[in-house]
């Protein structure tokens, strides 16, 4: 399906597609290795405004939940998350967010408590168990900044929001176990995640 999905149902989950951009250039980002996710090509000529965005998301009441996920990061269009997930959350529908955590570093301020009340989920992808491991996979544009920012919006995200997840991509050289050892240390969950279809934390 070709044309900007802003929008689109996989399970019982309505996914919302915000944006292409993003800080990274993970070696295993879907952007890279096929068109889109599932039929869904979800690659945007043209981001979405607040109206678009609810129009094609439509009566969200009926799935289990909704998630920002975009082809690329949707905190970097923080301003417009907010605002769309304020009015998901007036319709009762749970909300999650899955991010490359590196908002915070981003935008320069604290971007888990502007999400407090909004956000009853947070996925954030960790992909590797130290900064010079998550460099060489994840290729931030902030260097070695991104990692050590990926643990601090972590530990915020615990203060503010209901439910925080760490996940880590299966991948060649990836330490699952030291990364299971951070989540612990910040006692959240880990999710091991298989890499197709992979991108932003999914
Ligand atoms: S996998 Fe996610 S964080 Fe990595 S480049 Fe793709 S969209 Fe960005």
């Amino acid at each position: 399906m070709a044309g900007n999905v802003y929008a689109y149902a996989l399970g019982d989950s309505l996914y919302l597609n915000v944006t292409n951009k993003c800080t990274n250039d993970c070696a295993f980002c879907v952007r890279k290795t096929v068109e889109g996710v599932g039929y869904y090509d979800l690659w945007l000529e043209k981001e979405p405004n607040l109206n678009e965005l609810l129009e094609a998301a439509g009566d969200v009441r009926q799935y289990r939940e909704v998630v920002f996920c975009g082809y690329g990061e949707p905190l970097i269009r923080i301003d417009l998350v907010i605002e769309a997930a304020r009015a998901l959350k007036s319709l009762g529908v749970p909300v999650r967010v899955n991010t490359n955590g590196q908002a915070g570093l981003y935008h320069g301020r604290n971007i888990a408590v502007e999400l407090s009340g909004l956000i009853d989920t947070i996925s954030i992808s960790l992909n590797a168990a130290d900064s010079g491991h998550y460099v060489s996979l994840c290729r931030p544009r902030q260097g070695e900044e991104a990692f050590p920012a990926i643990l601090e919006f972590a530990r915020q995200c615990k203060k503010y929001i209901p439910k925080v997840i760490l996940s880590v991509v299966r991948w060649p050289g990836v330490d699952i176990a030291g990364c299971r050892e951070i989540a612990r240390s910040l006692d959240v969950e880990l999710r091991v995640r298989e890499p197709a279809g992979t991108f932003t934390s999914a």
